[in-house]
């Protein structure tokens, strides 16, 4: 279980995370929404402690702390992040960045095999794994991103809206794929815009506004409350 109990975040005199409270087991799919700007970037980033939240804020997955630790030692520890924006390396190849992520200790043992795995959940990197990540399309590049993330062996994957930029159908090929990971018994947290796409792989979801969580429900619920689908899904 991932726990976060607390969560404040400051940039300056901006609060930009307030006493933010949520949890997520193994094998579920969380999904964080919330208009631009209410934080849910911030959020992953302090879990995957890449900003130093605020004393007195608590992350913690199967009891151990994970609140101010560096980024490596979090990946160490099992939680890996999928960043907006992939930060994947262009000048690479695709293999050189899968490879990349098998960096971490606990994914030493059984690098092999696990990029075998995600040879199969993406079968175009297996075709292009030579090809430069630069030259690659957005999907493609969102897939090297996701790979790169599961060579860690991560309990947890976050991922920061992994479906901005996206044609539709390579949107729909992406969450299909999500839900493969899943039932891998992997914990999914996922910061997305695409709404309907993303609750429809989700256990639960969490409702974000200016740094604080406002709601919380499961995802069947949550795709028929009439705030969420004013708010997200363009119905009046
Ligand atoms: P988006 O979907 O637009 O990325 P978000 O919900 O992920 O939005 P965050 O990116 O977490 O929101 O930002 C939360 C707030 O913190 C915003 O008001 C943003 O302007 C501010 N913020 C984010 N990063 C920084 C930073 N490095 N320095 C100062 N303020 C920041």
């Amino acid at each position: 279980m991932l726990e976060i109990g607390d969560l404040s975040l400051r940039y300056g005199q901006h609060l930009a995370l307030d006493q933010v409270n949520l949890r997520a087991a193994k094998g579920e799919t969380v999904v964080i929404l919330g208009a631009n700007g209410a934080g849910k970037s911030s959020l992953l980033k302090s879990i995957a402690g890449m900003v130093k939240p605020v004393a007195g804020s608590s992350i913690a997955l199967e009891g151990r702390v994970l609140t101010g630790r560096p980024a490596h030692e979090i990946v160490e520890m099992g939680v890996a992040l999928v960043p907006e924006g992939r930060g994947i390396f262009g000048d690479l190849t695709v293999e050189e960045n899968l490879l990349l992520g098998a960096y971490a200790k606990r994914a030493r043992n059984g690098e092999s095999s696990r990029r075998a795995f995600v040879y199969e959940l993406f079968p175009k990197l297996a075709q292009r794994r030579a090809q430069y990540a630069n030259t690659m399309s957005g999907g493609e590049q969102q897939m090297v991103a996701i790979g790169r993330a599961l060579m860690s062996a991560p309990d947890f994957l976050m991922l920061d809206e992994p479906s901005l930029g996206l044609a539709p159908v390579v949107v729909t090929e992406l969450f299909a794929t999500l839900r493969r990971v899943r039932e891998t018994g992997v914990g999914l947290i996922i910061v997305e815009q695409n709404v309907k796409v993303s609750l429809s792989i989700a256990d639960r979801g969490y409702l974000m506004e200016a740094g604080r969580i406002v709601g919380e429900d499961t995802a069947e619920a949550l795709l028929r409350d009439p705030a969420v689908q004013r708010a997200f899904l363009g119905m009046n």
